[in-house]
């Protein structure tokens, strides 16, 4: 299908004709042919969304309104789930569980937006006198270009979708050019439910040319991007020239700080190294949270290392509909080279592979992977903070292993990187494990746990790893203007300059 632009309220083509194959990652199989904008359509698509916000009704419909919007979205986005899991599936290579975990996640959050979209109208501050009063009003910031990545495509737009109607804006969304499904399904829901024409748009294509008058244009009023640090960069350079808003969400190097009282049990070991192995090689890696930096405590080291080494080559990588599989492919070919270029650098810089370090092919558990860009789990060791493997973010089924002796330089390890996305701390000492949260730089941090997040708590990074906050009433403020409304009940001369009669 070509006509999958959606444009001030009709579904088109691109206006080049140009169009774009997705494949599945897993197989390579061909999900789908859909539209490749340029820049002229996306021009098109805020020409329409500032239309909507400027001349249309949305920004003053009854916030109660929209947000009962928000909720027949995740009613439908239920209804329809297995619509939107196998989109996701066929896009992402996930298996069709974790489409459908993140499909109740994202249902959720368009309930909270909707619950929170009327709550907060405003507040009545002090005016420093009887006769004043002073309120601070809430409004729509405006246009909003929403530009998602590909690991969690819907999942990510719903983060910014949700909040930006709640607050009454309109919206043109660019969801990765990989896996553009279940954006054209959530657009096609709002399309149903009757929102009025061009306040939600929908451009499909490449970063550089589909996305960037998202940030440069003018009649954009925010930009919303969560994806890697150098197109954050990218987009907040073109932003800076018409100061619009900017959220960013960028990537993360997370470390995952572990005691050896976390582990000196058996059933402390198993629960502390089983999550340590979900925080790597969840989605094969591809997580922005992921605990790729395992920072373990050097009397546990070998014990807890040898386990994890057990427990990751055990994982099953297989297809997304065999039932056997327990984690998928990488999103690309590109993207598998770039992993593992991670891993030989680091090799060369001295680390030893504990295990994996290369393509995962032929049968490996559950079906052929000869046709999908799979890669083995992998457990870099004796890795430092001079190697790139630490530093950057790979993005892929790796996890670095660093090891400390005493809590200051658990700490100085785990908030020496540059992002500050999340991080955890494990330890059966309370007090212990506290001293450590308090400490760590980082928007999340997870204590005896590994992953989980709310939509009604913040999320977003310290340091590199962005600017702003999604989810929770932040992430709704994120897409309000506050205006400082004063009224003077007894106006009259206020004498400040005296008034000299000149005219008389
Ligand atoms: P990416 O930066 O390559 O692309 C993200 C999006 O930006 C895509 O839609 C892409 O087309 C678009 N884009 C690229 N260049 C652009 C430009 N010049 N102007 C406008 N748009 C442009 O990132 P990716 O590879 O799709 O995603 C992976 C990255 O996303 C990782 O770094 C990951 O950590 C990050 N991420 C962060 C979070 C978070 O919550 N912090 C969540 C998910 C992913």
């Amino acid at each position: 299908m070509s006509d999958t632009l959606y444009i001030d309220g009709e579904w088109r083509a691109s206006t080049t004709g140009d169009t774009r194959e997705i494949h599945c990652p897993a197989d390579g199989s061909l999900v789908d042919v859909v539209a490749e904008a340029d820049a002229a359509d996306t021009e098109a698509a805020i020409a329409a969304a500032r239309r909507a916000f400027d001349d249309g009704d949305w920004r003053a419909t009854p916030a109660a309104e929209r947000g009962d919007l928000l909720l027949r979205v995740a009613d439908e986005i239920d209804s329809r789930r297995d619509e939107f899991v196998r989109a996701e599936t066929l896009d992402t290579g996930k298996r069709p569980y974790e489409s459908d975990l993140d499909m109740t996640d994202i249902a959720n959050c368009f309930r909270y937006f909707g619950k929170l979209a009327a709550d907060d109208a405003g507040r009545v501050v002090d005016a420093g006198s009887p006769d004043a009063d002073s309120r601070i009003v809430y409004e729509p910031v405006g246009v909003c270009g929403l530009i998602t990545p590909w690991n969690y495509p819907l999942l990510q737009a719903a983060w910014k979708i949700a909040p930006a109607l709640a607050a009454g804006n309109t919206f043109v969304l660019k969801p990765a050019e990989l896996t553009p499904h279940t954006s054209i399904l959530i657009t096609r829901v709002l399309a149903d439910l009757g929102l009025p024409r061009g306040v939600a748009n929908l451009v499909l294509g490449a970063g550089a040319t589909a996305g960037a008058p998202l940030s440069s244009h003018r009649d954009v009023d925010l930009v919303s991007f969560t994806g890697g640090l150098a197109t954050g960069r990218v987009i907040a350079r073109e932003a800076a020239a018409t100061v619009k808003k900017v959220a960013l969400e960028l990537g993360g190097k997370n470390p995952n700080v572990v005691f050896a009282d976390a582990c000196d049990t058996d059933e402390r070991l198993a629960a502390s190294v089983d999550n340590a192995l979900n925080a790597a090689f969840l989605h094969s890696g591809q997580v922005c949270s992921a605990g790729a930096r395992l920072v373990i405590e050097e009397s546990a080291h070998d014990r807890f290392v040898d386990e994890l080494v057990r427990r990751a080559e055990e994982i099953r990588l297989g297809l997304p509909f065999d039932e056997a599989t327990e984690t998928g492919p990488l999103i690309s070919r590109a993207h598998r080279d770039k992993v593992h270029a991670y891993v030989e650098q680091a090799r060369t810089d001295g680390a030893t592979i504990r295990t994996g370090g290369a393509f995962a092919t032929g049968d490996h558990g559950a079906g052929s992977l000869d046709d999908g860009w799979f890669y083995l789990p992998t457990v870099i060791d004796r890795a430092d903070r001079s190697m790139a493997c630490v530093h950057d973010e790979a993005f892929g089924p790796t996890v670095t292993v660093e090891t400390f002796t005493d809590e200051d330089q658990a700490v100085a390890i785990a908030n020496d990187t540059e992002y500050g996305l999340a991080g955890a701390v494990w330890s059966s000492d309370a007090a212990r494990a506290r001293r450590i949260a308090a400490r760590l730089r980082h928007g999340t941090v997870w204590v005896n746990d590994f992953g989980p997040y709310l939509p009604q708590a913040e999320w977003g990074g310290f340091g590199h790893s962005g600017v702003g906050r999604e989810l929770g009433p932040s992430g709704l403020a994120e897409y309000r203007e506050a205006k400082h409304v004063y009224e003077n009940l007894r106006p009259g001369v206020t004498g400040w300059f005296a008034d000299r009669g000149s005219a008389q």
